[in-house]
């Protein structure tokens, strides 16, 4: 029954003079994320709105589910269009609508009349009440409620009328593009997915980078931080995964390091690898999934270690997450069964049995100065043979 849909926005609405930069933003990103499904659409943006038309049929669940999958969109409401034929079509087309919808229910609802049209014969709050008034005597079981209705209808009277009364969640944020892009370290876990998505959901365009430790690691592990980025890519848009081969610099520092730092000093070296990638691809941050306290890389003094060697702003967004709220967002996002599949990890491979939980930087840095020119080679070569995986 719906041929449209009205798209509402939150916080850009609050944007002063370059508010149309986002807006702009949005329908585009709109437009692209509506090609994977089917139909025709046309995208507007009128007065404040944007709609959402279709030409001829459609595919209603892969429209929503498009549109769920762009950042930016607070609600999206399936919309009937009627034509403008003045009071009395317009009745026999609000009974229809309430029919079709809600049959026989026995609810409470109220009548929200917007009138962009002045041309239409009667004033906002004059036809909601006239048309609830003719709800009621058609559909004895339903009544009015100013104040907590069940359901809201919509009449918006513009150049045609268009009828709403249905709300579907979106996924809030800011529309992809408006906000730079950044670097994410995507391991197979759990977290970094989550990290990824949310820090996007602010705008933030995606690439990302893998640790991986042939023979050490297998393809089938590769392959799991490429099915991850591939499920994230479907809202953030294309990543560009950067797959780093980190075997002979693991073996190095395994060899050269005391056993207990090995994870933190691991740590500083992708960190620093991670860097190297977002400057020459132009982001201007690094992301990572992890959150205090986690594991003995993440309390306080190991972050306080692994930051150490970063100029660029570390976005850490579950910083302050338990790990059970993480899991919640990945069943969301679809990560969750991809994450918890039981492949190994190059940190897990070589982690020690008691690492340090309250590392020193100056410790750290000292145990690093052993470490001779050669690792500096090592990370040249991984730059140098960095293989790129493209998603979306
Ligand atoms: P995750 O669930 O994201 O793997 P984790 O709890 O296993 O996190 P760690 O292994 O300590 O935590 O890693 C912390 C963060 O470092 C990860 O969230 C990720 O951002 C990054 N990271 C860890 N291992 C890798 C890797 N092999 N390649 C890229 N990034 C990594
Ligand atoms: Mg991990």
């Amino acid at each position: 029954m719906y041929q449209a849909f009205l798209i509402k926005y939150g916080e850009i609405g609050l944007k002063g003079k370059n508010r149309h930069v986002f807006e702009d933003a949005l329908v585009s990103r709109i437009r692209s994320a509506l090609k994977r499904a089917e139909g025709n659409f046309q995208v507007t943006k009128e007065q404040g709105r944007i709609y959402v038309e279709a030409a001829g049929d459609f595919d209603f669940d892969e429209a929503v589910e498009a549109l769920q999958k762009v950042f930016g969109i607070v609600a999206i409401c399936p919309v009937v269009i009627v034509p403008n034929r003045g009071v009395e079509p317009l009745c026999g087309d609000v009974l229809a609508f309430m029919r079709e919808l809600y049959g026989d229910r026995s609810m409470s609802f109220k009548v929200h009349t917007r009138r962009a049209n002045k041309g239409f014969p009667m004033e906002s709050m004059e036809l909601s009440a006239e048309l609830g008034g003719r709800i009621l005597d058609a559909f004895p079981a339903m009544r009015v409620d100013i104040h907590h209705p069940e359901v809201v209808l919509h009449i918006e009277i513009r150049g045609k009328i268009y009828l709403y009364s249905e709300i579907i969640p979106g996924p809030g944020g800011m529309p992809l593009g408006t906000n730079g892009q950044a670097m994410l370290l995507l391991s197979g876990g759990i977290d970094s997915p989550v990290a990824g998505y949310m820090i996007s959901r602010r705008g933030v365009g995606i690439d990302a980078v893998y640790f991986h430790a042939p023979p050490y690691t297998s393809e089938r592990a590769k392959q799991k931080v490429v099915d991850l980025a591939r499920k994230i890519a479907a809202y953030t848009g294309q990543i560009r995964l950067h797959v780093i081969n980190f075997t002979e610099i693991q073996m190095y520092i395994y060899d050269q390091c005391p056993h207990d730092e090995l994870t933190i000093i691991m740590r500083r070296y992708m960190m620093r690898i991670a860097e190297r990638l977002a400057l020459a691809n132009g982001c201007l941050g690094l992301i990572t999934g992890e959150s205090i306290g986690q594991v003995a890389s993440q309390t306080m003094q190991s972050l306080q270690c692994t930051n150490d060697v970063c100029t660029l702003p570390v976005y850490r967004p579950l910083i302050a997450f338990d790990k059970e709220d993480i899991v919640q967002v990945a069943k969301k996002l679809d990560t969750y069964e991809i994450s918890i599949l039981p492949y190994e990890d190059c940190c897990t491979t070589f982690v020690a049995k008691h690492p340090v939980t309250k590392p020193r930087v100056e410790v750290i840095r000292r145990s690093e100065k052993k470490l001779s020119e050669k690792i500096d080679e090592m990370v040249e070569r991984a730059l140098a043979e960095d293989e790129v995986i493209t998603v979306w």
